[in-house]
């Protein structure tokens, strides 16, 4: 059995995954970036393989993607987190037909991107200029409010009354807005809401820009917020697919790029490789024996 791996390496976290060559993940991990990033995947990718029992002997192609892609040295292939995005959400969307627009939020940008019928990209916007409607947004408003950043689904579905209106576009005066909201009286649940009301509103205003077409798709670490979902799906009008393991499809993606590269390379060489003892053992023209 071959195995194949994808690491994507973001702002905020490392997501790994291998998959056996049916497509089927066999394991998966997340992990702090920090700042000693290659070291971190290192490990991550090695505990990994240590827990589903296998070793880096096991893995027949390793591809990495997402911003700190190239500081891993050990891969075979690195590739673009549009590109890998797209794959992996093609994939795990299957069930439920062809995804035609995705909507990534990460740790520190936000996505939107456009797929033709086929899968293929088509067209992307990006913010990666303001924290604003980021995973960093939401992390800071959970700290400020003192909560854990995987309880703000549970807090937005708590809120009684309506959500607080955030308007901050900065995160530096979102933070001195929530500061400001509490102190007239605002609880943390509306606060909550009106924090991811806000992120919708932004997100929706970039995807506008590559067009939103059914099927519509949501992943990267935020798309586990449930509130954060709920609010989209509100703002949207309509249902949002996503998938079980929100945060690791790029990764997913990723290692399915190196399966089919080295299925393609497996090819390659096996139609090469008849031509090559044509050409050694039907030479007419020399005269050597
Ligand atoms: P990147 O690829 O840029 O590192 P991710 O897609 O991994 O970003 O998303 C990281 C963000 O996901 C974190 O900043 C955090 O806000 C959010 N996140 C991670 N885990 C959870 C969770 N269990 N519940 C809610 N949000 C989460």
């Amino acid at each position: 059995m071959n195995y194949f791996a994808g690491i994507d390496i973001g702002s905020t976290a490392i997501k790994i995954v291998v998959i056996d060559q049916d497509r089927q993940i066999i394991g998966n991990k997340v992990v702090g970036t920090g700042a000693l990033v290659f070291k971190n995947a290192q490990n991550a990718f090695l505990a990994l393989l240590g827990e589903i029992g296998l070793t880096r002997q096991h893995v027949s192609y390793l591809t990495t993607t997402g911003y700190g892609r190239k500081l891993f040295q050990d891969a075979d292939e690195t590739i673009s987190e549009i590109t890998a995005n797209a794959i992996g959400a093609r994939e795990v969307g299957k069930p439920f037909g062809t995804i035609r627009t995705i909507i990534n939020i990460g740790g520190q940008d936000s996505k939107g991107i456009s797929l033709d019928e086929q899968g293929n990209v088509t067209n992307f916007a990006m913010n990666d200029r303001c924290a604003a409607g980021t995973g960093r947004f939401l992390d800071m408003a959970a700290r400020n409010l003192e909560i854990d950043v995987t309880d703000l689904g549970p807090f937005h579905f708590n809120a009684v009354s309506t959500p607080a209106a955030v308007n901050a576009t900065c995160a530096v005066f979102a933070e001195s807005e929530i500061i400001g909201l509490l102190g007239m009286g605002h609880g943390r649940e509306e606060i909550v809401k009106g924090i991811h009301f806000s992120i919708a509103k932004r997100t929706i205003k970039l995807v506008k820009r590559v067009g939103i077409e059914e099927l519509l798709y949501f992943d990267g670490g935020p798309a586990l917020n449930q509130g954060l979902v709920a609010a989209l799906e509100d703002e949207l009008g309509r249902r949002l697919v996503i998938p079980p393991i929100p945060q690791v499809t790029t990764a997913f993606g990723a290692a399915i790029i190196g399966l089919e590269s080295f299925q393609f390379e497996k090819q390659e060489r096996q139609e090469i490789a008849p031509q090559v003892v044509a050409v050694s053992g039907g030479c007419q023209s020399c005269t050597c024996d």
